[in-house]
């Protein structure tokens, strides 16, 4: 049942602080643009608006409705409160729950320029690791591919990391997907905990260390389009090793009716598509773009620009090998499973059952790059 807000007039007792001082702090988008949300409390916590110190209490498993009220004011339980206000744990463990997901709490919840609300959450580098590891591979794969991703995610949170910004990552596929504190095990701790502060560095910087789940043989080259540099680690590498993946392969059936009507939203006159063919690829094999001929003028597309309209989910990867006329429509055939950008995770996972170490699996995929200690090196 739903609560009311209790104001607490003593300090805090035992309020955990964000981090110890040698760690880095994550800012995680845990929800955006929400005009209200159900709290709830497995544990005490506290709330603290942070302009007037004014301090309230969270009664432990308890309901309460947040809802944006004005540009600066937001309401916990009926209570209109000055925005931000921040949500700490007690006495650790999980706090809070938002969306069947834990977080351990150094919450901080604001109203934005939408009129609508952000849920972002402050937490040490390492913990923020331990929610993204199950969501972005999986718990029980094997510990040295675990740790790969560990020091790729790493050092792709704190490349990205920016002061200026309310956040430095979102919860989900944009940047990288965290989960929270639910999901997290023995061996996803170990992964991280065994790989504390180590980040991928190339030239003295940072090194913004994309992964993706299958490259189909080789990985893709960083664009400059996506406005990162485009540095060694990142221009793209054979991959003998995702073979044996289940996303090494796929298939993509597209009407010719819906094919037409894609470029002709696009400025095609066509009235009849007459063959579909890969126009052109790039250094690493990725089809940059495709050429329909009609009875119009042929129409040039770019494979992402493709690949947006007709799903990422359905044509998995610009790695598009063939493009073959079948009944009432065309069959796209292709290879992996994402931009292709960094570390294949399919490959580094069968790189670890093969005997590989992480440090030789991040070696094979960001080539060039140094796996360093966090501290001394600058972004
Ligand atoms: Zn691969």
């Amino acid at each position: 049942m739903t609560r009311l807000l209790l104001t607490l007039l003593l300090s805090i007792p035992n309020a955990r602080s964000a981090a110890g001082a040698d760690e880095q702090v994550i800012r995680v988008a845990i929800a955006r643009n929400v005009k209200q949300f159900r709290l709830n409390t497995s544990a005490d916590a506290f709330l603290v608006e942070t302009k007037t110190g004014q301090r309230y209490q969270l009664l432990a498993r308890s309901v309460y409705e947040v809802k944006y009220i004005s540009p600066s004011s937001l309401a916990v339980a009926g209570q209109t409160l000055e925005s931000p206000v921040r949500i700490l744990a007690g006495n650790g463990g999980d706090a809070i729950r938002m969306n069947g997901r834990h977080y351990k709490g150094d919450i901080y919840l604001r109203t934005n320029g939408a009129e609508k609300l952000e849920v972002v959450e402050h937490l040490p580098v390492e913990d923020y690791l331990c929610g993204v590891l199950p969501a972005e591979m999986s718990p029980d794969w094997p510990l040295e591919a675990l740790k790969a991703q560990a020091v790729a995610s790493r050092t792709y949170a704190l490349k990205k990391s920016d002061p200026k910004k309310d956040y430095d990552m979102t919860d989900g596929v944009d940047t990288q997907v965290y989960s929270g504190a639910s999901g997290t095990n023995e061996r996803i701790r170990k992964a991280v905990e065994s790989t504390r502060g180590e980040v991928l560095v190339y030239r003295g910087r940072l090194v913004t260390a994309f992964f993706h789940a299958c490259c189909g043989g080789h990985t893709a080259a960083a664009s400059s389009a996506w406005g990162e540099e485009v540095v060694k680690p990142l221009f793209g590498v054979r991959d003998p090793y995702c073979a044996v993946s289940n996303h090494y392969r796929w298939d993509f059936y597209a009407t010719t009716r819906d094919l037409l009507s894609f470029i002709q939203s696009r400025g095609s006159s066509a009235m009849k598509i007459k063959r579909i063919r890969v126009h052109k690829r790039d250094r690493t094999g990725r089809a940059s773009a495709l050429k329909f001929a009609t009875d119009a003028a042929p129409f040039i597309v770019s494979a992402v620009e493709l690949r947006k309209a007709f799903g990422t989910y359905d044509i998995r990867s610009t790695l598009i090998t063939r493009v073959d006329p079948v009944k009432g429509g065309y069959e796209f055939s292709g290879r992996g499973w994402g931009h292709g950008v960094g570390m294949c995770q399919d490959g580094a996972k069968a790189m670890a059952y093969k005997g590989a170490s992480y440090r030789r699996i991040l070696k094979h995929y960001y080539p060039g790059a140094r796996i360093s200690g966090l501290s001394g090196e600058a972004r």
